[in-house]
């Protein structure tokens, strides 16, 4: 246990009933991670990284949290797979019920074997940072030095 953390939490799924697996897990969250400061509107977004039919469903959330990274880690995955996600091996980029990503921890940088933040690929994908600049635009990227805001303004610029 340490002092609380603002965290930034990144939902997603494309199967079954999205917005009820992301309701589940919200719900989740604020039972044992902690308090659910804010959230984002819900944003539909086309697969990323695959091909296929359904889009995804995407919310951020902003959760003020005692756990240290590795209890916070241990907890969502446990929530993942209790809402029924199959992990899939051979094709890391798959369908799923329900997805968690760690995008932000304050500004802590952190660089483990199973934890990595800020998430190394949210920079790249709008749809992580549009519900994240719905919340939290002002929010400073501690490696990159660039507001979430910013951010996705750079990857409209890039397109
Ligand atoms: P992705 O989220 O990139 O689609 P997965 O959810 O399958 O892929 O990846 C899960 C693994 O990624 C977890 O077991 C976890 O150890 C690792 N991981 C590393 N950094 C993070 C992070 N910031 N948030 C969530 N998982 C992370
Ligand atoms: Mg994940």
């Amino acid at each position: 246990m340490s002092d609380a953390s603002r965290v930034l939490l990144l939902l997603g799924g494309n199967l079954g009933d999205p917005p009820r697996m992301l309701d589940a897990a919200q719900r989740m969250i604020t039972e044992r991670v902690g308090a659910v400061l804010g959230r984002s509107r819900d944003h539909w977004t086309e697969p990323w990284g695959f091909a296929d039919e359904r889009l995804f469903l995407n919310r951020a959330l902003l959760v003020e949290t005692v756990f240290d990274p590795p209890a916070l880690l241990r907890s969502l995955l446990a929530i993942e797979q209790e809402l029924g996600r199959e992990r899939n091996m051979a094709q890391r980029y798959a369908a799923r019920t329900i997805d968690i990503d760690i995008l932000l921890i304050g500004d802590r940088v952190i660089n483990s074997d199973r934890l990595q933040v800020p998430h190394p690929r949210m920079h790249e994908r709008a749809f992580a940072l549009s519900p994240a600049a719905d919340m939290v635009p002002l929010w400073v990227h501690p490696i990159l030095h660039r507001t979430v805001l910013d951010l996705l303004n750079d990857l409209r610029e890039r397109r």
